[in-house]
């Protein structure tokens, strides 16, 4: 970076030079200007020059503005003082450029406000006053040459917003891309950690397991060693989860057409066995025939896992709904419970690695759902009100039975 920026500056001051130079010839080769004239524009042209090789070693606002009113007085100048050069009303109409290079959208605006006022002010004089006969292009179609004025600031406005919208989106995409390379290495080097703590862990779990069945084992001890036995228990699931979230895609995984309806009857009549602890009471209402392509894996887990959320949430006896519907491209599948809701802070915490209110919860579940719909391009809604309930629509492009 410092050495490209070390080359730049060089550019950056043989540029400057060869424009101070050009301006000191454009004067020097002109003639029949008062005295006064040369000496003002000379001195304009050296603090222009000064500023200018000062510049890159203060690059403050202040310095800007200054940049900017200096071109400016420089150009109307120009103007004012070589009527019969009309190609310099061009460079007038140019002046917003100037604030281009600093690609600040305020400097833009202060420079075009600053042009449209002295135009209105030169123009105004010289049609009113100005009895040079050179000037008379000016007099003879005021309106014309308005136009012309006003559209080329139009014009520059046009570019400049143009540009600095892509410039933004520039630098948003690379910002995430960044991120996201970020993420990538700590994933990995999580999930590398998480797979070398499940080995000690099997061979802790089967000592353990070896312990408690030893029948001279008194039975308090035993009682600790099934305590640890679900301790350690819980912490495999968790590595087991996230390593199925940190896993790198390896993209090998088959995609098969889902006939939506069958799998979600298919997911439920499981998850029924489940929620026999809180006798939840399950409603499909499976609207017409819809299919998606997906791994059919990815789509089991997907509605376990917001399914068993709905029914965790749940107390006893309460509904639980689970709607599709096609709506052009795309299938809807709501999953609807009356359980406790969530908050609004709740709900923006929700999808990020361990967040669980569960005592015995992962915190993975629906981190799981986002990176699984995510692959398909599909989104998860979710609405929730503390206390009254939840609604997740899943929404995942459909495809047509072949
Ligand atoms: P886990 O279920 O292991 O806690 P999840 O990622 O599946 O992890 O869910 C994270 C948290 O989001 C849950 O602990 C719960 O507080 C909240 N949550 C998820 N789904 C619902 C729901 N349907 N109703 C209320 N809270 C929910
Ligand atoms: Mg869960």
């Amino acid at each position: 970076m410092e050495r490209y920026r070390e080359i730049n500056i060089k550019y950056y001051y043989h540029f400057i030079k060869a424009i101070i130079a050009f301006m000191a010839l454009a004067i020097i080769s002109s003639h029949g200007k008062s005295t006064a004239e040369y000496l003002f524009l000379g001195a304009l042209i050296i603090v222009l020059a000064i500023v200018l090789f000062v510049y890159p070693k203060h690059e403050t606002f202040l310095m800007k503005i200054f940049i900017i009113l200096l071109g400016t007085i420089y150009f109307y100048s120009i103007f004012y003082i070589y009527p019969e050069t009309w190609s310099s009303f061009i460079f007038i109409c140019l002046i917003p450029l100037i604030s281009i290079l600093f690609f600040d959208a305020k400097l833009f605006y202060f420079s075009a406000v600053l042009n449209g006022l002295l135009y209105s002010a030169i123009s105004s004089y010289i049609i009113l006053f100005e009895s040079n006969p050179a000037f008379n292009y000016m007099k003879t179609d005021i309106i014309g040459n308005a136009m012309n004025f006003l559209g080329s600031q139009l014009l520059l406005f046009f570019i400049f917003w143009l540009t600095l919208i892509r410039i933004k989106k520039q630098q948003l995409y690379y910002e995430q891309l960044q991120q996201s390379e970020k993420l990538k290495t700590t994933w990995q080097l999580a999930a590398a950690v998480a797979h070398e703590i499940r080995n000690p862990l099997t061979v802790v779990k089967g000592f353990l397991q070896l312990y408690e069945s030893d029948v001279s084992t008194p039975s308090d001890r035993k009682d600790n060693y099934r305590l640890m036995m679900d301790e350690l228990n819980m912490a495999e699931k968790v590595i087991s989860q996230f390593l199925m979230v940190a896993k790198p895609d390896t993209g090998e995984k088959s995609e098969e057409i889902i006939d939506v309806n069958q799998e979600l009857r298919n997911i439920v009549d499981l998850m029924k066995s489940y929620s026999y602890l809180n006798d939840s009471e399950f409603f499909l209402e499976l609207e017409s025939d819809c299919y998606t392509c997906m791994n059919i894996m990815e789509f089991k887990q997907l509605f376990i896992n917001i399914i068993k959320n709905a029914i965790e949430a749940s107390s006893h006896g309460q509904t639980i709904v689970i709607k599709n519907r096609e709506k052009g491209k795309q299938i809807w599948i709501e999953v609807i419970d009356r359980g406790n809701g969530m908050t609004k802070e709740e709900l923006r915490s929700l999808g990020t690695p361990f967040y669980s209110l569960k005592s015995k919860g992962t915190g993975l579940g629906m981190m799981i759902c986002y990176n699984i719909v995510l692959k398909y391009q599909g989104t998860i809604d979710i609405n929730s009100k503390k206390g009254k309930g939840t609604a997740v629509a899943v929404k995942l492009p459909s495809c047509s039975r072949r």
